[in-house]
């Protein structure tokens, strides 16, 4: 069984999949060829926001929004501190500083009372300037953005989506990557929309913060490349990976997205149902009112005594030894990493450390089939 399986997703996309590859290869416009601006023009309408600009992956993605929003030394930016290490590495390599904000112990996401505290800390105890938050649509759920771009706002904050693994999730009628002021996805083999390769996008409803990052994708160039009106990077999405996008996102739009949500209430209700009955308690992801995940991973939370960190790893073994592969996203939350020793106590994060510790993500991907699901959820039920 794979973890999250690409092939199997190739071989049924494989003719569309060739034809738009050998289009590409043919066409001699690799760099910025047709298919990037077409790409563009369908995750903005796809993600209902003004404008999308692709990149080559999802922590430049961050790096342009950063960069469009003018955030560098001497700045604070609140990030939760259960992700991704990217969300906040770009912060710190912009010269900013993460503050850590701890997470919602069932959606896993950023908890808005810890990043009201967060933010009154750094007013009271610091020199720096609180200038953005970071939120982060965890194993494809979005953050909880009523609540926390009211409150970034109010004390006059940006908000950036960090929608790498949101892409497709949904609050109310709201697509992810629509939230905030800047919103990022990755288009990473792995997350939900992948490509062959390295590939992300920034999306924004904002023209001025659309043209500069436009600009900075591409050296910061001016009227033309050779005009380079600010220092910018080098980060365009190939035409390659926009033709194999293009590809993609049909497939997600037709039925990858309703697939993964299928697996996924499969797997909460067998789960549910069979595990109740022994004396180890799982907790099956919980999905707010309203809310619609796109299921970069199906993350389970091992609730049992003293030594949830023990189990996870014998379990972790145990499934292995039958040919299930299972991973743990993640097992150190941001403040204890030690890249960013010297960074943490702003505030206390016990549901980050937590989670780190009790967190297992089982295999997840739009072709998993109901015997599949099974297999797993018996091998789970056996193995405790
Ligand atoms: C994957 C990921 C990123 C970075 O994306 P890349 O395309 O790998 O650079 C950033 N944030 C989160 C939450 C991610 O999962």
């Amino acid at each position: 069984m794979e973890f999250r399986d690409l092939k199997k997703q190739y071989q049924v996309l494989k003719p569309q999949m060739d034809q738009a590859m050998q289009n590409v290869a043919s066409s001699g416009g690799y760099i910025m060829g047709e298919a990037v601006a077409l790409l563009e023009q369908q995750l903005q309408q796809y993600v209902g926001v003004k404008h999308c600009i692709t990149c080559a992956n999802g922590t430049d993605a961050l790096t342009l929004a950063l960069k469009a929003l003018g955030i560098g030394k001497g700045d604070a930016v609140f990030v939760p501190d259960f992700t991704f290490f990217a969300s906040a590495e770009v912060v710190a390599l912009e010269g900013a500083t993460p503050v850590f904000v701890d997470v919602d112990p069932s959606t896993f996401n950023m908890a808005s009372e810890s990043l009201e505290q967060a933010i009154n800390q750094v007013a009271d105890d610091t020199s720096l300037t609180a200038k953005a938050v970071i939120a982060v649509d965890l194993f494809g759920l979005p953050a909880d953005f009523s609540r926390i771009t009211a409150l970034a706002h109010q004390h006059g904050l940006y908000v950036i989506e960090d929608g790498a693994q949101g892409f497709g999730g949904r609050i109310g009628d709201k697509r992810s990557c629509s939230f905030g002021d800047i919103a990022t996805t990755s288009f990473f083999p792995a997350k939900p929309l992948g490509c062959y390769g390295d590939g992300g996008a920034v999306f924004t409803d904002n023209d001025e913060w659309a043209e500069m990052i436009r600009s900075l994708r591409v050296h910061g160039k001016g009227s033309n490349k050779y005009d380079n009106v600010r220092i910018g990077i080098n980060s365009r999405l190939d035409t390659l990976q926009a033709a194999i996008l293009g590809v993609k996102l049909n497939a997600f739009v037709e039925y990858e997205l309703e697939s993964v949500n299928k697996v996924a209430s499969r797997y909460s209700e067998l789960i549910n149902n069979s595990v109740k009955e022994k004396n180890v308690h799982i907790d099956t992801p919980m999905i707010p009112d309203g809310f619609l995940s796109s299921w970069a991973q199906y993350t389970i939370k091992i609730n049992f005594a003293d030594d949830p960190h023990l189990l996870r790893t014998e379990l972790q073994q145990r499934l292995k030894s039958v040919g299930i592969p299972t991973m743990v996203y993640y097992p150190t939350p941001m403040s204890k990493q030690t890249a960013f020793r010297g960074l943490n106590g702003f505030v206390p994060t016990p549901n980050a450390e937590c989670l780190s510790e009790s967190v297992l993500s089982l295999p997840m991907h739009p072709y998993l089939l109901d015997e599949d699901v099974e297999r797993v959820v018996k091998a789970i039920v056996q193995a405790l």
